[in-house]
């Protein structure tokens, strides 16, 4: 795009047509006692239903006193790149206790997920190779992979099939990567048939469990747990400390060489700022919360089955789900964006998902839960929910 001022304009209205132009909407305040649910946006008291704060512990007093007390003794900011000075005891403890959550021999903190895949990609996948990745990965997935320079090869989603055809006829391809949990979705990715593919194939398998880490598996230890697979199956792990741990970071974890080499390869490792030691506090606090309150969990998923069953009874298309993603497919953009300013309005906060996050005609609310929802907030989102559906539909 030239310098100019008339090309600007166009690209913005051009947006606007297509019911694409994405605005932020400015959190006021979390009225008190906050738990993250509820919110002041312009003025307007607002239920939240779009966060990914899924086990309500982003807004934990433990969580901000371990913040505050680790900034006092670490300071605020980490002040280099952990290579030079900016890694402490806090981060190092984090790092030691995410192995052990994640039953793995290391992990290696990121300041955010987006950082750890193009570097954990970035250090497995060379120029000359290709990379096998689920159509509707992240897009921090697909950027590591055009970032890396190595070819990127997408299969159908979750499309099993598509995918060993691809291996078959190019043998260059040393990596497949793939959500655990897909993000706008809310499935869980065929892990097990991977993981024997990248083994038959002898190429890398990464997970980014973003969104199942403390969510998925009889303990909480995420999609991989649900399949039942180790480090063996599934040797490179990416779990967020934004979404279930409430605070905000990332790690890889795997086997000690194989988290060795991210270190000393990557380059969203090395030449970034360390993550704030005291956030680092903050996650420890986090980890230790959701492994001491398996409720949060459980009431998570009786919520999602609430949600679900009570969905079903109003004739709200869900999209198959058992996750606290519940993506409600809408199809148009301009619907999606008009159903979700309706709930806004009547003080329900639920984001329409367009593209280019998802494929061209599946824009969505994505309706997101979290353990510090109650029974009757579900309730309530649901009527809600109807009764704007079908305004829209009669109009
Ligand atoms: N991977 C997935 C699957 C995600 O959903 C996200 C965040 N939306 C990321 C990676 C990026 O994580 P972060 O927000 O920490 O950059």
């Amino acid at each position: 795009m030239h310098a100019d001022r008339a090309a600007i304009a166009t690209a913005l209205a051009a947006l606007d047509a297509d019911a694409l132009r994405r605005q932020r909407r400015v959190i006021d305040y979390y009225p008190q006692p906050h738990d993250g649910t509820r919110a002041s946006v312009g003025g307007r008291p607002v239920r939240v239903f779009c966060s990914n704060d899924y086990l309500g512990l982003a807004h934990h007093p433990e969580l901000a006193a371990a913040l505050q007390a680790a900034s006092t003794r670490f300071g605020v900011g980490s002040g280099a790149a952990h290579l030079i000075t900016g890694h402490s005891q806090p981060h190092h403890q984090l790092e030691a206790e995410l192995a052990e959550y994640t039953g793995r021999e290391r992990a290696l903190l990121f300041s955010t997920g987006y950082m750890a895949n193009l570097g954990v990609l970035g250090t497995f996948a060379e120029r000359t190779e290709a990379v096998l990745e689920d159509r509707l990965n992240h897009a921090s997935l697909i950027d590591a992979a055009r970032v890396c320079g190595a070819r990127l090869l997408r299969y159908a989603h979750a499309d099993v099939p598509a995918a060993a055809a691809m291996l078959d006829a190019h043998p260059d391809c040393t990596l497949i990567a793939t959500d655990g949990l897909f993000s706008m979705d809310g499935d869980v990715a065929p892990l097990r048939e991977l993981a024997a593919l990248a083994h038959r194939h002898r190429a890398w398998l990464l997970v980014d469990d973003a969104h199942g880490l403390g969510v998925l598996g009889a303990r909480g230890r995420g999609a991989l747990e649900l399949a039942g697979l180790d480090s063996t199956g599934a040797p490179l792990l990416v779990g967020t400390l934004g979404k279930a741990l409430g605070c905000a970071g990332a790690f890889v974890a795997g086997d000690s060489e194989l988290i060795e080499l991210v270190l000393q390869r990557a380059r969203t490792y090395i030449y970034t700022t360390a993550l704030p030691p005291a956030l680092a506090a903050a996650a420890s606090a986090a980890l230790r919360l959701a492994q001491r309150e398996g409720w949060r969990r459980d009431k998570l998923h009786t919520l999602v089955a609430r949600l679900r069953s009570g969905a079903a009874a109003l004739g709200l298309p869900l999209m198959a789900s058992d996750s606290p993603i519940q993506p409600l497919l809408v199809g148009d953009a301009a619907r999606a964006l008009r159903l979700s300013d309706a709930l806004f309005e009547l003080g329900y906060w639920v984001t329409a998902i367009r593209p280019p996050t998802v494929p061209a005609g599946s824009a969505r609310l994505r309706l997101t839960l979290s353990a510090a929802h109650s029974e009757s907030d579900v309730d309530q989102l649901l009527v809600v929910l109807e009764r704007v559906w079908r305004m829209d539909l009669a109009a």
